[in-house]
């Protein structure tokens, strides 16, 4: 067992499992441990093998973010939640521009589910620039609406949001403390930064604040996906323990 097996009993990274069959998700599954890292079903995966690979990856005991980004009228949203919950996921997320009435008929779809999913929303696309909003008629600063969408999650009773790593310390001064971030676009040093274009580490993710880290190619495309989980984690853990208090 390495060190990173014994310190994490609460694994921040999440594995991207940006693939399109179950036995490749089966593959990755053998590489790695529940104890280590928690798995992203997006909607490729989704897409491809249905709820069979989450029940899979359920059955193996890791924890599923099913990251399939729900965005519709507050019905079909409330309905797409529970159903969700009922896989025996620990995350989903829904689109923060879905609207108050929506994020609040999400949250409270699953809270009598019998193991209540985290419930985070995205706010505004990280692929989206200032033009492209205004384009779509969303005026200014995209930090603004960043800042703006997390506090409407965070109103209509959502338990954080998935934001970029270079929001994370702006979201973590406007929101309450406990309120999670998730970010993509961690890049362990000496790694390539792939098509992502500003890339932090896990140690410095952790720094500014965020709670759980999003990784994908680092670990999904390794010789070793358990050995770069290693130092993963153990540079987290070197941050937790470095931090005034451990998040
Ligand atoms: O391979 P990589 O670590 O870049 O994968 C990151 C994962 O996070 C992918 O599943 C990607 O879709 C997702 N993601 C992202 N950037 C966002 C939101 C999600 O990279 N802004």
């Amino acid at each position: 067992m390495r060190d990173s097996d014994v310190l994490n009993s609460d694994p921040r990274v999440i594995a991207a499992l940006d693939c399109d069959s179950m036995d490749a998700a089966r593959r990755f599954a053998d590489l790695v441990n529940p104890s280590t890292c928690r798995m992203k079903v997006g909607k490729e995966l989704f897409t491809a093998v249905g709820p069979a690979v989450v029940e899979y990856l359920v059955g193996r005991n890791f924890d599923v973010f099913l990251d399939l980004k729900f965005h519709d009228i507050p019905n079909t949203v409330a309905r797409a939640c529970r159903t969700a919950a009922s896989l025996g996921v620990w995350m989903i997320n829904v689109h923060a521009l879905g609207g108050r009435r929506m994020l609040e008929a999400a949250g409270e779809a699953i809270a009598n589910s019998p193991r209540r999913p985290l419930v985070t929303a995205v706010t505004i696309l990280t692929s989206l620039v200032r033009e492209d909003l205004a384009e779509v008629g969303l005026h200014g600063e995209v930090s603004d609406h960043v800042v703006r969408l997390a506090r409407l999650a965070c109103d209509a009773g959502l338990d954080g949001v998935v934001c970029s790593s270079r929001e994370v310390s702006l979201l973590r001064r406007e929101l309450p403390s406990e309120f999670l971030l998730v970010t993509p676009g961690i890049r362990p040093e000496g790694f390539s930064r792939d098509d992502q274009k500003r890339v932090m580490t896990p140690a410095e993710a952790i720094q500014v604040g965020a709670n759980y880290l999003v990784v994908g190619r680092p670990l999904t495309e390794s010789q070793d996906p358990a050995a770069t989980l290693s130092l993963i984690n153990n540079a987290i853990n070197a941050s937790l323990v470095g931090a005034r208090g451990i998040r």
